[in-house]
C-alpha cells in the first residue's frame, strides 16, 4: 500500500474528506435538532483536509523528482520507495534494490543514493 504513488494518493483523501464533510455539514439541514452536531463534525473534517493539504505542501518540496526510467517523464518520489504517476512502475532509490551491486556497507549506500539522484536528474 506505502509503495504505490503516496502523493497522489493523499490528495485523493484529502479531497474525498473535503466532500465528506459537505456531505456531514447537508446532514445538518436533514436533521435541524442535530445541525450543530453534524457542523462541527463537518468542519473538522474539512480541518482536517486542509491539514493533510499543507502537510502534501511540505512532503513535496522534500520529494526527489526523477526521470522515470519506464516511461521518460519527470516523477516524484517520496522516500525511498514510491511508484511513478504516470506508468505506475516500482522506482527505488535504495541501494538494496539496485541489481548491479549486493553490498550494504554505509559508504556504498552513500555513493549509489548520489549517484541515482544523479542519473534521475539527467
Ligand atoms: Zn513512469
Amino acid at each position: 500500500m506505502l509503495l504505490s504513488g503516496k502523493i497522489n494518493k493523499i490528495r485523493t483523501i484529502a479531497l474525498l474528506l473535503i466532500f465528506l464533510s459537505f456531505g456531514i455539514m447537508y446532514l445538518g439541514f436533514i436533521w435541524p435538532s442535530w445541525m450543530l452536531f453534524f457542523f462541527i463534525v463537518g468542519l473538522c473534517c474539512s480541518m482536517i483536509s486542509v491539514g493533510i493539504y499543507f502537510w502534501i505542501g511540505i512532503l513535496s518540496t522534500h520529494s526527489v523528482k526523477v526521470i522515470c526510467p519506464n516511461c521518460e517523464k519527470e516523477t516524484k518520489m517520496l522516500g525511498k520507495r514510491d511508484q511513478c504517476m504516470y506508468c505506475k512502475a516500482i522506482l527505488s532509490v535504495d541501494p538494496k534494490d539496485d541489481p548491479r551491486r549486493k553490498s550494504n556497507d554505509y559508504s556504498d549506500h552513500l555513493n549509489n543514493t548520489a549517484e541515482n539522484e544523479q542519473n534521475g536528474l539527467k
